[in-house]
């Protein structure tokens, strides 16, 4: 990770992460919390597991809250809070309704990309040394809206790193390439799939099976880590990561 000017005037800095280090990161992560208990990662993960390791590092976590003051379309917000642990709060309607338990897993995981990857940045004094200038009262509620939870083209950079964390937790990078590379082998594929292709379908499909994912949510991550070729090179999948280098505009309020 290294430090770049944040253009969005959030902080005076930002962090900067390429895809792999999150990947990295995410599955360290993981294989911490589960050593104990299961001595690895079990695929699918459970959703009771990801709700154990977000309770784990925040303060209060509410899955059945109302978040119609933030608007339509909005499934998770988290709060930092200086001093304490960050508050999660998440849709109601995702967590009591078993249709819509890849939207809950993936909200989950979002708001956990959060919590993991931009906490720190709130407890940082301000001061004339300051690096990261700490954000005013009301930029410390990040509201992730349905459009945002898996990807963004947008350069909301918060966004889009926990975009990325949500698909590397749900789908942890070694157990993702073991799945995908035994399909190419098995099908004496060589390189990235093209997408809409009937092979692309079929290991989206396993991908979701093995995972517990939605078909999007496969997609996107199999296309971000080049295993499907993208037929639109101007969507976000080839942005540069984290949106870094491309005009700025505000986050969502
Ligand atoms: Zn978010």
């Amino acid at each position: 990770m290294r430090q770049v000017r944040d253009t969005t005037g959030r902080f005076a800095l930002r962090p900067h992460y390429q895809p792999a280090e999150l990947d990295r990161e995410c599955e360290a992560v993981l294989a911490q919390f589960f050593r104990p208990s299961h001595g690895q990662i079990p695929v699918p993960i459970p959703t009771d597991d990801l709700t154990r390791l977000i309770e784990r590092d925040v303060s209060d976590f509410d899955p059945g809250a109302d978040l119609a003051e933030y608007g339509a379309d909005v499934e998770g917000v988290t709060e930092f809070r200086p001093g304490r642990k960050p508050r999660v709060r998440i849709a109601g309607e995702l967590a009591y309704d078993e249709r819509r338990q890849n939207r809950y897993r993936t909200t989950l995981t979002h708001e956990y990309g959060h919590v993991r990857f931009h906490s720190y940045l709130f407890e940082i004094e301000s001061g004339s040394d300051d690096l990261f200038g700490l954000p005013a009262q009301r930029d410390r509620v990040q509201v992730c809206k349905r459009e945002t939870i898996l990807d963004t083209r947008v350069v909301d950079w918060m966004e889009w790193q926990a975009g990325y964390v949500c698909g590397a937790l749900l789908m942890p990078i070694s157990s993702l390439r073991a799945s995908a590379g035994a399909f190419q082998e098995e099908r004496g594929i060589f390189g990235p799939i093209a997408s809409g292709s009937a092979e692309a379908m079929a290991l989206i499909g396993r991908v979701r099976g093995k995972f517990c994912v939605s078909a999007e949510a496969a997609r996107i991550r199999l296309l971000k880590l080049n295993f499907l070729a993208a037929q639109d090179r101007g969507t976000s999948i080839f942005a540069p990561a984290d949106g870094a280098g491309l005009p700025s505009i505000s986050r969502p309020r």
